[in-house]
C-alpha cells in the first residue's frame, strides 16, 4: 500500500500521487483503518474525514513482540414463522397425487414435489387448490422474520473463547483477523 501523509488517505502500489492533493505517495508502514459506512482506507486518523464515522482497525503493523487478541462468541439463533393450517386430504386431487396416511407421508410428498419448486406446483395445481391454500404454499418462499426469534442459545450457555492473532483483511470470513492460537477446542 501506498499513502499520502498529508491528507492520509491510502492508495495502492501502484498509485503515485494523491488524487487529493497531488502529493508523492511513500510506502506505507503505518496502521491502516477503514470507514465503515464509505469503506476507505486512511492512515494516522481516529475519525473518517468524509463522513465523521469513527474508523475500525484495518491492518496493524505488529513489531516481533506484539500480538492482538479478542472474544470470539458463536451462537444459533432460530425463528419461526406463525404455524399455518393445511388440509392433507386437499393434495389428494393434485397433481401428482398425494396417497399417504401421515404426516411422515405428507413430508415425503412435499419433498418429492413440491419444496423444490413451488411456483410449478401452484401453476400445475391452480384449480385444485383452495386460494387460502395457495397463500400458504406462496408463503413457504419467504423466510421467517428475523424478530421472530425461538431459540437464541446464549439464554442457555455461553459460548465465547479467546484469539491471538493479527489483523488481516485476507481473512474476511474470520472478520479480518488472521489467528494464530484460540482456546476455541470445536
Ligand atoms: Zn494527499
Ligand atoms: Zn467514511
Amino acid at each position: 500500500m501506498n499513502v499520502c501523509k498529508k491528507c492520509h488517505k491510502v492508495y495502492d502500489e501502484k498509485s503515485q500521487f494523491c488524487e487529493e492533493c497531488g502529493e508523492t505517495l511513500v510506502q506505507n508502514t503505518a496502521d491502516v483503518f477503514q470507514c465503515d459506512k464509505c469503506y476507505k482506507l486512511f492512515i494516522d486518523s481516529e475519525f473518517c474525514p468524509n463522513d465523521g464515522q469513527q474508523l475500525k482497525i484495518y491492518k496493524r503493523n505488529l513489531e516481533s513482540n506484539q500480538i492482538e487478541i479478542r472474544n470470539v462468541e458463536q451462537y444459533t439463533v432460530q425463528i419461526a414463522t406463525e404455524p399455518m393450517l393445511l388440509n392433507m386430504d386437499e393434495f389428494i386431487n393434485c397433481e401428482p397425487s398425494y396417497t399417504g396416511a401421515d404426516s411422515n407421508d405428507f413430508m415425503t410428498y412435499l419433498n418429492e414435489n413440491m419444496f423444490h419448486d413451488i411456483e410449478s406446483f401452484i401453476d400445475i395445481n391452480e384449480s385444485n387448490l383452495e386460494d387460502s391454500t395457495k397463500d400458504i404454499l406462496w408463503n413457504l418462499e419467504d423466510h421467517p422474520n428475523g424478530e421472530d426469534v425461538i431459540y437464541d442459545s446464549r439464554n442457555k450457555y455461553g459460548n465465547m473463547w479467546h484469539e491471538l492473532g493479527k489483523t488481516n483483511p485476507d481473512f474476511r470470513k474470520n472478520g479480518g483477523f488472521e489467528t494464530y492460537e484460540t482456546t476455541n477446542n470445536d
